[in-house]
Formats: C-alpha cells, sequence, structure tokens
C-alpha cells in the first residue's frame, strides 16, 4: 500500500474545481475519475495548526496550537513562534514509522526544526529561517537538495509586498523547485507514505487576489496581473501531473488544502474597539500607528486586549495571571459572556451587522492545552480581518495593517483522491472534516491513530482506496 499526499497550502474549491478547472486537466482527472469535495477545516482557519489537525486527527486544543504565534503565558508583549517541537501528539508518520512504514515528508508545517523519523526523511517547512540551517532528516539529505536545487532552496518568499513583479517570479521559482525536491525524493527514496505541502499557493492568493477577482473590492478589469492566479494553477497542475505519474499505479493520492482564501473586505482594529468600548485604557494616547505592544498602555486599568491575524485572539488582563491583573478569576466568565454580546452586535463601515463569532477555546475544543487565548474572534464571517495595532483613529481600516495583503482564509479546503487501479467516477464526497485525514489514512494502512482523536474514518474514502 503506498499513499501519497499532495499539500496545496489554502485551496478553495471554487477555484480548485469551479472557475480554474477547465485549465488543470491533472485535477480534472481526479474530480472525474476519483473522490473529491470539500474538506472543512478547523478553527481556527489557519496553516499552523490545520496540517498537524490533518494529520494527528486531533483539533487544536488538544494539539495546545491555535496559531503561528502564541503569547508567552502571562506576558502584555511577549510572543513566541510555534515550532515542529511544540508538536507532542503522534502524526501519521510517527505511527506508520512503528509499524515499519516509511515516510518522506516535504515541507508540512509547523516543520522546523526537521523531525527525527522513526523510519524516513523529512525536508522542513516554510518556518525555516534560512537554508544554512539544518533543514532535513536524515541531516545529510540537506546537500543532495542544495545540489539539485543549485545551492539555492526557498522555504518561503517575501509576500507581502508591492513589488509585485519580482515576487510573481519568485513564487513560480520556489514552487518549481519544490516540486524538483519532491519528484526526486518520490523517485530516489523508498517510501510507503509520501507528502509533500507546498505554501506558495497561500502567498499567491494573498498578494494576487485582488488581481484577478472581479468582486474584490479593489479589482480593476484589465490590470497587468489578471493572469498570474490562473497561470501559477496552471503550471501547478502540470506538476501534479507529473507526480501522479512517478507516484504509479500502485499509489493512493490525495490533493488536500487546509483551508479556504476569500478576498478581503477589510481588516477590523479590535484595540481601537477595545480601547473605545473602555476595556484597553492607554496612559498615554497613541499620536501614531503602532504595535499595541510598543503603545502606552496602562495594564493596571485595562481589562481585555486583542491581537490581529485573520481572526482577532483576545486576552483578559486576569488577577494572578497576568502582573497587573484587573479581573477576578470568579468574574472571567462573566465578563467573557459580556463581551461576546457586545461583539455580537458589531456592524461593518456600512452601518451593516457583522456575522461574527466568537469562540471560548475550552468550550469549544473540549480542552484547551498550552497558551490559549480567552476568546477567538471571526469578524463577519472572516471578511474582515483583525487589526491589532492601534493609532488608526477609525475601527475599519480597507488595507491590512501589517503589509498588502488582498485575501483571507476560509472554511472550506478541498479534498481529491485517485485511485489509478479503479473508476471512481467522480463522486462527491460530502461532510469530510480536517481531522478525518489521520483515521482514514491509518484505516487504509491496516492501522489506527492512536489516543483520543477527533476525527473519524471516511468509509467512502477506504473503500475507494482499497484494491
Ligand atoms: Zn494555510
Amino acid at each position: 500500500m503506498k499513499v501519497a499526499i499532495i499539500g496545496l497550502d489554502s485551496v478553495p474549491p471554487e477555484l480548485l474545481f469551479g472557475g480554474l478547472l477547465d485549465s488543470l486537466p491533472n485535477i480534472r482527472k481526479m474530480t472525474s475519475k476519483g473522490i473529491y469535495g470539500k474538506l472543512r477545516t478547523c478553527d481556527p482557519p489557519i496553516t499552523v495548526p490545520a496540517w498537524m489537525v490533518m494529520f494527528t486527527g486531533k483539533n487544536p486544543g488538544k494539539l495546545g496550537i491555535y496559531g503561528f504565534r502564541h503569547r508567552k503565558a502571562g506576558s502584555y508583549t511577549d510572543g513566541y513562534i510555534v515550532n515542529s517541537t511544540h508538536v507532542k501528539e503522534p502524526t501519521v508518520w510517527d505511527v506508520l514509522g512503528e509499524n515499519r512504514h516509511r515516510s518522506v515528508v516535504i515541507g508540512m508545517p509547523p516543520g522546523y526544526p526537521p523531525v527525527r523519523m522513526k523510519d524516513g526523511a523529512m525536508v522542513s517547512c516554510f518556518l525555516t529561517p534560512s537554508q544554512e540551517r539544518p533543514f532535513t532528516y536524515p541531516p545529510e539529505l540537506k546537500d543532495e537538495i542544495l545540489g539539485l536545487c543549485g545551492g539555492k532552496y526557498d522555504f518561503d518568499v517575501v509576500f507581502r509586498t508591492e513589488d509585485r513583479a519580482a515576487l510573481k517570479k519568485n513564487l513560480f521559482e520556489m514552487t518549481e523547485r519544490r516540486f524538483d525536491v519532491a519528484e526526486h525524493l518520490a523517485r530516489t527514496q523508498r517510501w510507503d507514505f509520501f507528502a509533500l505541502h507546498e505554501i506558495g499557493f497561500d502567498r499567491l492568493h494573498h498578494a494576487f487576489w485582488k488581481f484577478f477577482d472581479p468582486t474584490h473590492p479593489k479589482y480593476v478589469k484589465g490590470n497587468e496581473y489578471e493572469d498570474v492566479l490562473g497561470a501559477y494553477y496552471s503550471m501547478a497542475d502540470g506538476r501534479i501531473g507529473r507526480l501522479l505519474e512517478i507516484f504509479g499505479e500502485d499509489c493512493i493520492s490525495f490533493v488536500l488544502s487546509d483551508h479556504g482564501s476569500k478576498g478581503m473586505q477589510g481588516a477590523f482594529c479590535v484595540n481601537e474597539w477595545l480601547a473605545n468600548e473602555g476595556y484597553l485604557v492607554y496612559a498615554r494616547q497613541p499620536n501614531a500607528v503602532t504595535e499595541v505592544e510598543k503603545a502606552e498602555v496602562d495594564w493596571s486599568k485595562t481589562k481585555a486586549w486583542g491581537w490581529g491575524g485573520y481572526y482577532a485572539r483576545i486576552f483578559f488582563n486576569v488577577k494572578g495571571r497576568e502582573p497587573n491583573g484587573l479581573i477576578d478569576p470568579s468574574d472571567l466568565e462573566a465578563e467573557k459572556n459580556k463581551l461576546r454580546e457586545r461583539i455580537d452586535s458589531l456592524t461593518d463601515n456600512k452601518g451593516r451587522r457583522m456575522r461574527n463569532q466568537v469562540l471560548e477555546p475550552t468550550t469549544h475544543y473540549g480542552q484547551a492545552r498550552g497558551d490559549r487565548p480567552d476568546l477567538m474572534v471571526y469578524f463577519d464571517d472572516l471578511n474582515w480581518r483583525s487589526a491589532g495595532t492601534v493609532g488608526h483613529g477609525s475601527l475599519y481600516l480597507s488595507e491590512n495593517d501589517t503589509g498588502p495583503d488582498d485575501s483571507v482564509h476560509s472554511m472550506d479546503g478541498v479534498f481529491a483522491m485517485l485511485n489509478p487501479r479503479k473508476d471512481l467516477m467522480g463522486r462527491q464526497l460530502v461532510g469530510a472534516r480536517i481531522e478525518d485525514i489521520a483515521p482514514t489514512l491509518m484505516k487504509l494502512y491496516g492501522l489506527k491513530m492512536p489516543g483520543d482523536i477527533d476525527g473519524k474514518v471516511l468509509p467512502e474514502v477506504v473503500e475507494g482506496g482499497l484494491r
């Protein structure tokens, strides 16, 4: 049994199975001869943790991972970036390694530092600080990859830039190299399980969405980057076709994404709003745009503050937990409910009621380990991102506050599967969730994910994968 995953970060069903499908012959083959559908992502719909939810079968609360950055417990200003050492739950490749199945894993986040594999090879992910650092397991694989790539292997691109021409070139180059590496390892390594992650799609969406989507507020017809998105998808489809061929007749192949993407309507200034409502109190009013961590906040009078991102994290200032805690721990639940009501009644810049969603981690996940926020907020179904900076003098921004970015995340990613030995007639998969992938893959090998997992086996996928 061989299984291969091609992970396309942030690819939405509306593009892959909708508008672009006619120009993607290899994806079309999967949707006509395989099984395909939407793959519902986790809360929050963020790259880190979503891929680990996919490959552990456990929700972000159990993983204790709520985004790229986490707040350092108790601190008003300090955070840290999640890395591979924060993943404590067994992954699909861990379990396969215990059962004498060999894995090759390329770029799956968080995959830096590279993880020692029980049986297999790993190339680290887009969080890798530079190619000067160790980025493979086993370590000597690094030289082989650099040799293959002419000495330069890019983990990511700088995507929040106005230099779209340079970005376009870098994006195509990075992705082509990643597929070069994938083809090389698929051919030269022995493997039972193969998983590739490509971050380029996510960067493409964030940087080029407004140029191709006529419904985006900033779309201009006939602009010079109108075709970049389609050209990139088409290039990737060609590379997927080459990989599927290398995987061969004995391999069940999947194309999966961790969440979808859609056009950004704007950014909602969560801390400006909390200040207006009296939750965040300044020692001195900011007279220029600045990060809340650098603003002069009177922490002894502040009840709550927030973080920016595709979703907002809100932290309360709790006695005994934060250094200048104000809220008695016994009042925390009531305070959360009060704030939730206010968030529910927020309106957008046109006075329209936002469709906001407020999640309380412990309630939502059953258990919420690690450095969790007190509340997680999606503004208007994620159409508005959260801006954490202060000093705007407004609640609403038309641009992202941390650099050019025209798309946000959406809740549905993609699922497509192909079994070369079976015509599955392009059946639609309904109701699949990202946490179902790990137990379903395990079932194909006749194994089970250990522990208290949240996903369930998808029977039609197992049925389609068997001989
Ligand atoms: Zn992602």
